[in-house]
């Protein structure tokens, strides 16, 4: 199967989708998208604010981008922390890296309270080197980390790695504890559920076509609002004047058929760790509730004109080249079938920083460009949102959220094509020609040709 969403649909069954807009309405807050985001936001706004009318747009149902496709890592990772140190100290780079820490927590009780199971297992993120490169790279990142208070974070040699996963040439890895894998699509319904249920409308099958203050338009109706909040991630390019804001990012994953036994025994992963590499390309994969291994990567990484995909087809190349990285780590895997494909679109900002924002003239909000990193994040932007909605009513005061260094972050648009072409495509030809080099070559330095890329693209 390739498409379909995704294999967490395939797993679950695709939802029943809800009523579209029937008209012109009026409401305290709209938020358009439905994805973790959205929800997560009229979640929390709700559930401190019971009385405040919310309304949730979205074009096909909630968990439809890829809030329903993703790896299903729940990790304290975030895009842009260093540049947020860069632009606002290091000080304040640690609280949002403690924040992150704290959602990962967060998410679990939100959704232990909802009574929502999402087959959450709380294993951890393992990360490996596979060349001296890489170890080196490793190590850097580390210590790096330690750095930012993540004092739990553990470092381990070849030996104990193959205690925990029995990778073909794992040199080392590095373990932290902020980490929890989840069943993505499982997480959506249910939090969908939980917010319907608060007494938010969530109408679906309703694009919206523009957002102004105190407006979002649709085919079927507008929704009038003096706060509108866009949660539209990967798709945002496609709403009128916002072409350029996000890249929309592809990323593609495969699943396999469930493993037998004598595979498991091959492969260990007790401790179901969400596993990820240090390649410039790199991938990640977690064990799932049904003992497949779900594992995806970077492929194709962006369509001319900021197009995303179709239902999460994804191309036959990407979904041979996840294959071999699967058969690379774990060759007793080499006959396993791949029972299923799919891909989705993630939104990058110019400068790759996650940020979360309330125009206190406008009431246009929005929280995005999460690049690899959303599953957990989102939470943190959506009880941000929140925050920044209810100062702006006059309602409540700064917290520690709002004040926050990625809060409010501006930053400068995509280039007009075909230079995004050019340049992601570049880039990411770059990476792989990187990680090739690493591999031949032994060397313990980190390809320059990544760390020009990594220039060219605005990520250092
Ligand atoms: C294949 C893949 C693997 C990933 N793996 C991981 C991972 O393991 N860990 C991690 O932390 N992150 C991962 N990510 C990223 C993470 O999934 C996202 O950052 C996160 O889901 C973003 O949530 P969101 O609600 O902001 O966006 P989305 O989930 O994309 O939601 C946006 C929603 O808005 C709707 N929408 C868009 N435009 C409109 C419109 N005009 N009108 C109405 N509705 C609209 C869409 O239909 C969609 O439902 C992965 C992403 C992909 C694609």
């Amino acid at each position: 199967m390739n498409g379909g969403i995704s294999y967490w649909y395939a797993d679950d069954g695709l939802p029943a989708v809800r009523e579209p807009l029937g008209g012109d309405r009026s409401a305290d807050v709209v938020i358009v998208g439905g994805g973790y985001t959205g929800l997560w936001t009229a979640y929390y706004l709700k559930k401190a604010a019971p009385d405040l009318r919310i309304t949730v747009l979205e074009q096909r149902f909630c968990g439809y981008g890829a809030s329903g496709r993703n790896g299903g890592w729940l990790y304290n990772g975030i895009a842009g922390r260093d540049r947020y140190a860069a632009l606002h100290g290091h000080e304040a780079a640690v609280r949002l890296q403690r924040a992150m820490n704290d959602t990962v927590a967060e998410v679990v009780r939100a959704l232990a309270e909802e009574g929502v199971d999402a087959d959450v297992h709380v294993g951890g993120v393992l990360e490996v080197a596979r060349t001296p490169a890489q170890l080196a790279r490793l190590k850097d990142f580390h210590a790096h980390e330690l750095a930012y208070g993540e004092t739990d974070r553990e470092l381990y040699g070849a030996r104990e790695t193959a205690e925990r996963l029995r990778i073909t040439g794992a040199v080392g890895s590095t373990w932290t504890p902020h980490g929890a894998r989840v069943h993505p699509v499982k997480l959506v319904k249910g939090l969908a559920a939980a917010v319907e249920a608060l007494g938010v409308e969530v109408y679906e099958s309703t694009p919206v076509t523009e957002i102004h203050a105190g407006r979002a338009v649709t085919p079927y109706g507008t929704v009038r609002a003096p706060y509108v909040l866009r949660c539209t991630e990967g798709f945002t390019a496609a709403l009128k004047g916002e072409r350029r804001t996000w890249l929309p990012m592809n990323s593609s994953m495969i699943a396999t058929e469930p493993l037998t036994d004598e595979q498991w025994a091959a492969v260990g992963w007790a401790g179901r760790e969400a596993l990820g590499d240090m390649a410039h390309a790199y991938m990640y994969a977690q064990r799932t509730a049904d003992g497949r291994i779900a594992l995806g990567g970077r492929g194709v990484p962006y369509r001319f004109g900021s197009r995303t995909d179709h239902d999460g087809r994804t191309q036959p190349e990407t979904v041979e080249a996840l294959r071999e990285i699967l058969v690379a780590f774990f060759p007793a895997l080499a006959g396993v079938r791949i029972a299923h494909a799919w891909s989705g679109v993630l939104g990058v900002p110019r400068d790759w920083c996650a940020t979360v924002t309330l125009d206190r003239a406008s009431g246009l909000g929005w929280a995005g460009g999460y690049v690899g990193s959303g599953v957990a994040t989102t939470n943190l932007a959506g009880r941000t949102l929140r925050d920044l909605v209810l100062l702006d009513f006059g309602r409540g005061g700064n917290t520690d959220l709002t004040v926050l260094p990625w809060v409010g972050h501006k930053v400068r648009r995509w280039e007009p094509e075909p230079l995004r072409w050019l340049g992601v495509q570049g880039m990411y030809a770059t990476y792989r020609t990187a990680d090739r080099r690493e591999t031949q070559t032994h060397s313990a330095g980190s390809s320059r040709l990544a760390r020009l890329a990594d220039r060219v693209a605005g990520r250092h």
